[in-house]
């Protein structure tokens, strides 16, 4: 008996579990597992990584598993569970989540999504399945081809729901619970309860329970946040210098769009520092293989939007790196919920530039956190009053890679113009505040370094200089 078998979950699944590690149920599991034994529709509050995955699988499995049958007929495995998800890679590791649970019950379970062949996703489905994950897209086009039946489906899941319909996917969820047997129960998973969620689970739900684990757009307190202000030039600089110098082995750097994902990953490479970039226009194959690189530790950084990093679940991410702010605050908590998952310890480094300012204010209204502006010593930015933060003590001068003069002379003229014309616009976009910033170093490689912030303590990875 452990706490799982408390909640109502036989032997069976209980055993899988201790398999994956888990001993105690999460708190959105100890909420939910028992209201959907029961039978109840479930709207429920929960962000990636508070183990939501198996609040919704393992009392799903469990009324399943009354079908549960070793035959080949494939009349015998119809769809039971329908398992809806805004992004390909949330899709796979929902799928990958299914099979650790079910080890020792004889249901089936497939991943429909697009970029992939349909013809294997076909014969998986000839050949029956009770548990089908599917992107709502792909799904239809099943659909439409006659592959799937849905007539049987007796619990349909609509993970990430305030994602799908961002994505646009309001009408074709519609449709696809038009098609569900009304006798069903339904399970609404969203980090938020805006409007248009609450309008979905009117039409399609009946009375459902609302849990909800932790306040809505709140930010673990396992995730050390700094916020980093800095100019655009200088970003590029400071990532390498934070990625080497903190000894990151595993990081994910945000960008806004796919152009600066691609410069950031050429930047990385030419460095030398491991990097592979994933968004929306690499196919779903090389996805697939940055990701499956990046979590057994061959690829260092993983340089993402904020679409393709959706569902990444990497146990233990020890870094988040927000090269840029995201465009809704609402995103800088999906991101930073990609580290510090399931009770681990996680630092997100947000790089701030003088445009970003709303948005940060933005990020700290949402999530209610009072975060601190703080300045790396070297990379001050030119932005920032000069006189109403601490200076810092000395310069810390650069590692010895970056000394060198790799540009001709006439660019770093260029560039020196450049840079003083930037810095007639940077002064007129200082914050009107004089709110100090506190200012840090990044250890140098010289052993006299002192180490000034949290961000830079031992235990996340910086060598012991
Ligand atoms: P999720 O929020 O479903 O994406 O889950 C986040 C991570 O937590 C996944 O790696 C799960 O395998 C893990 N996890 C979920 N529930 C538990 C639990 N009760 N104990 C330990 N790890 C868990």
């Amino acid at each position: 008996m452990n706490a799982f078998s408390d909640l109502g979950l036989s032997p069976e699944i209980v055993s899988a579990l201790v398999e994956q590690g888990y001993e105690t149920p999460t708190p959105i599991q100890a909420a939910a597992i028992p209201k959907a034994l029961a039978g109840h529709d479930l709207l429920a509050a929960a962000q990636t990584g508070t183990g939501k995955t198996a609040a919704f699988m393992l009392p799903s499995l469990e009324r399943l598993k009354r079908y549960a049958t070793t035959s080949t007929s494939p009349a015998m495995h119809p769809v039971r569970m329908l398992v809806l998800t805004p992004t390909r890679e949330l899709a796979d590791q929902i799928d990958q989540n299914v099979q650790g649970y079910l080890k020792n019950l004889s249901l089936r379970h497939t991943v429909l999504f697009g970029g992939m062949n349909m013809e294997p996703q076909k014969q998986a489905l000839r050949a029956g399945c009770e548990i089908v994950v599917a992107t709502v897209g792909r799904l239809l086009d099943h659909v439409q081809q006659k592959n799937i039946q849905l007539n049987k489906v007796e619990i349909v899941v609509l993970d990430e729901a305030d994602r799908m319909l961002d994505m646009g996917f309001i009408d074709d969820i519609r449709r696809i619970m038009q098609m569900l047997p009304k006798e069903r129960q339904t399970l609404l998973f969203s980090a938020t309860f805006a409007p248009p969620i609450r309008r979905l689970a009117q039409d399609f739900m009946r009375a459902p329970e609302e849990i909800s684990v932790a306040a809505q757009n709140t930010t673990s307190a396992n995730v050390e946040q700094h916020i980093i202000a800095i100019d655009t030039g200088r970003k590029r600089a400071l990532l390498e210098r934070l990625i080497l110098d903190l000894n990151m082995s595993q990081v994910i750097v945000f960008c806004k769009t796919k152009q600066s994902v691609d410069q950031v990953n050429r930047d990385l490479n030419r460095r030398g520092i491991s990097a592979q970039a994933i968004h929306g226009d690499k196919s779903q194959q090389s996805r697939l293989e940055t990701l499956s690189q990046f979590k057994d530790g061959s690829l260092r950084v993983l340089v993402a939007t904020d679409v393709a990093a959706r569902g990444l679940d990497i146990a233990e991410l020890p870094f988040v790196i927000n090269y840029e702010m995201p465009t809704a605050p609402e995103d800088y908590v999906h991101r930073i919920g990609r580290t510090g998952r399931a009770g681990a310890e996680g630092v997100a480094i947000s790089l701030m530039d003088a445009d970003e300012q709303k948005m940060f204010e933005a990020i700290k209204e949402l999530i209610k956190k009072d975060l601190q502006v703080e300045r790396i010593e070297g990379f001050e930015p030119r932005w920032w009053p000069q006189d109403s933060a601490p200076q810092p003590e000395r310069e810390v001068r650069a590692p010895r890679e970056n000394r060198g003069n790799t540009e001709g002379g006439s660019r770093r003229q260029e560039r020196t113009a450049a840079v003083k014309r930037d810095a007639a616009k940077d002064k007129a976009r200082a914050p009107a505040s004089d709110a100090g910033a506190a200012c840090h170093r990044i250890p140098g490689r010289s052993r006299r370094t002192r180490l000034q912030c949290a961000l830079l303590q031992p235990n996340y990875g910086v060598r012991g200089e």
